[in-house]
């Protein structure tokens, strides 16, 4: 089969690589290269934030209703196109069809419409002064810079460009180099919907190359970024001398602290999913639970029987529960943390190996849950974000204890607490640094409310008004009567 060839979104056009150059682009599940993608240059780059210049004062003029028109267009086409998308980031990232199609697809068209409509009722502060008044602008900053990862390609793009978009700035993006197909047909249902040229440039390459060209970029104001910790510093390193605004959603090694009088069922059916789902490669994955110690014996035996009777199968079946890993170099990255782990004395489970999936996927890129017990907390691996299929059982005696361990990372993104006794959830709350907590429950997202990371976690925060604030620069008018 001849290769896809993906294409850059810029300007409204569907265009080659400056440089004619192309990246290979493989399909974990099948371990293969289906398509190709552009490995873009700063030349790619000038010429996107040049169109985006250019579109930018008849988009940030136009009314928000004018703009969230357009955008509704589009999220009409992303459910029009459900399949097709559901099958391109199946195919690119190895998950589940029936994960992208519960999770990652449907939130694309609900991220979009979600901020259409909340642009529409965006509305700025005023100051009364015995003498005069005060009024604040909020308007749109220009040409910004959205880099987001490969686990939730599309979902996580779409959270970035949509706030963006609908509040008035024009766009230059860069998706993961190692899941660019969905932002790709994204792209092609942008000019279905009738999105001026310019708005939106979607730029394809590596962080290093393309990703670099736009931190330093001088015609780009502002970066929101999701991705790896490392890469968040270096982009806080480089584009801070600058002064241009940032937004940094980094790793986490979220506790999932289960109290014995937890609802048990419940319990350990949602703990499971938090630390499997997506391959356990979800910023929000459950990847150290702590469990208090009359439970403990009782949740480990449980939690390991229901872990050894996942399925990791073909991505395409729809009775798999995990799919594979998103590329080669990524489950190698993995099999060396669980090497680590056995050599950190960590009791293993289940799980802690490659998997070979017969049939069309015999090639591709799996790996079993992973079950760890006997690791203390400093351990590299429960100090290590994974970021894979593996995790880590530990013990607690008492709330004390439960929140020293739980704030005993770098990280403090999200984490879960399982108890019925809930002045105990509200005060456990109170004390854990995440920037997300979740009382008996995972991953509920209500897009209102601000989303992000403490700690090396990240700076700033999205959803609701926290990424139309970010995406605007406050000015106060004053009017002396
Ligand atoms: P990376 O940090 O490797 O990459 C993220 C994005 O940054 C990619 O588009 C990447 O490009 C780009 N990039 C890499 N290097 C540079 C650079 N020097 N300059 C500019 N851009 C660069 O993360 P992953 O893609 O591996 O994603 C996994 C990570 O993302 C995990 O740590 C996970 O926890 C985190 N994450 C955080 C979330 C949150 O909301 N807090 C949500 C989801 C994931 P390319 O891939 O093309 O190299």
């Amino acid at each position: 089969m001849p290769l896809i060839s993906i294409k850059n979104y810029i300007d409204g056009q569907l265009l080659d690589p400056a440089s004619g150059n192309y990246l290979e682009n493989v399909n974990p599940a099948i371990g293969q290269v289906y398509s190709q993608v552009p490995n873009s240059q700063l030349d790619d780059i000038d010429a996107a934030v040049q169109s985006a210049e250019k579109a930018f004062p008849k988009w940030a003029g136009m009314a928000a209703s004018q703009r969230a028109e357009i955008l509704r267009r589009l999220a009409d086409l992303i459910d029009q196109n459900r399949e097709r998308l559901v099958t391109a980031e199946s195919d690119d990232n190895g998950k589940p069809m029936r994960l992208a199609r519960a999770v990652d697809i449907p939130r694309v068209s609900a991220n979009i419409r979600f901020y259409a409509g909340l642009s529409e009722g965006f509305a700025s502060e005023s100051h009364a002064m015995p003498d005069g008044i005060n009024y604040t602008l909020r308007q749109p900053l220009g040409v910004v810079g959205v880099i987001s990862p490969w686990n939730l390609p599309l979902y996580l793009l779409s959270w970035k460009i949509a706030p963006a978009l609908a509040i008035g700035n024009c766009v230059v993006a860069k998706p993961s180099e190692v899941t660019p197909m969905t932002a790709y047909l994204f792209s092609e249902l942008c000019i279905e919907a009738g999105m001026p040229p310019g708005v939106l440039n979607v730029v394809h390459g590596g962080g290093a190359t393309t990703g670099d060209a736009m931190l330093t970029h001088p015609g780009i104001k502002a970066i929101s970024f999701t991705g790896g910790t490392e890469t968040g510093e270096h982009i806080a390193r480089t584009v801070a001398p600058q002064f241009k605004k940032f937004s940094l959603e980094l790793g986490g090694k979220n506790p999932n602290v289960v109290f014995a009088d937890c609802d048990y069922e419940r319990t350990l059916a949602t703990s499971l999913q938090a630390a499997f789902a997506n391959q356990g490669q979800i910023c929000l994955c459950g990847s150290r639970i702590l469990v208090q110690k009359s439970l403990h014996e009782r949740f480990v035996n449980d939690f390991v029987s229901r872990a050894k009777a996942m399925k990791v199968g073909d991505p395409h079946e729809p009775d798999s529960d995990l799919g594979a890993v998103v590329s080669q170099p990524h489950q190698q990255k993995i099999l060396q943390c669980i090497e680590t782990a056995q050599q950190e004395g960590g009791e293993l489970h289940c799980g802690g190996s490659a998997i070979t999936v017969e049939g069309r996927c015999a090639d591709g890129f799996f790996i079993q849950p992973t079950v760890f017990t006997g690791l203390s907390n400093e351990s590299q691996t429960n100090q290590q974000e994974i970021f894979g299929p593996v995790v880590t059982i530990q013990s607690f005696e008492d709330e004390d204890q439960a929140i020293a361990l739980a704030n005993g990372t770098r990280y403090g993104l999200s984490s879960s607490i399982w108890t019925s006794d809930i002045s105990r959830g509200h005060r456990m709350a109170a004390r854990i640094n995440t920037g997300v907590v979740w009382i008996n429950t995972w991953m509920v997202r209500d897009l209102r409310t601000p989303f992000g990371g403490m700690k090396s976690s990240g700076t700033g925060r999205e959803g609701g008004q926290e990424s139309l604030r970010f995406f605007t620069e406050p000015k106060n008018v004053f009017v002396k009567y």
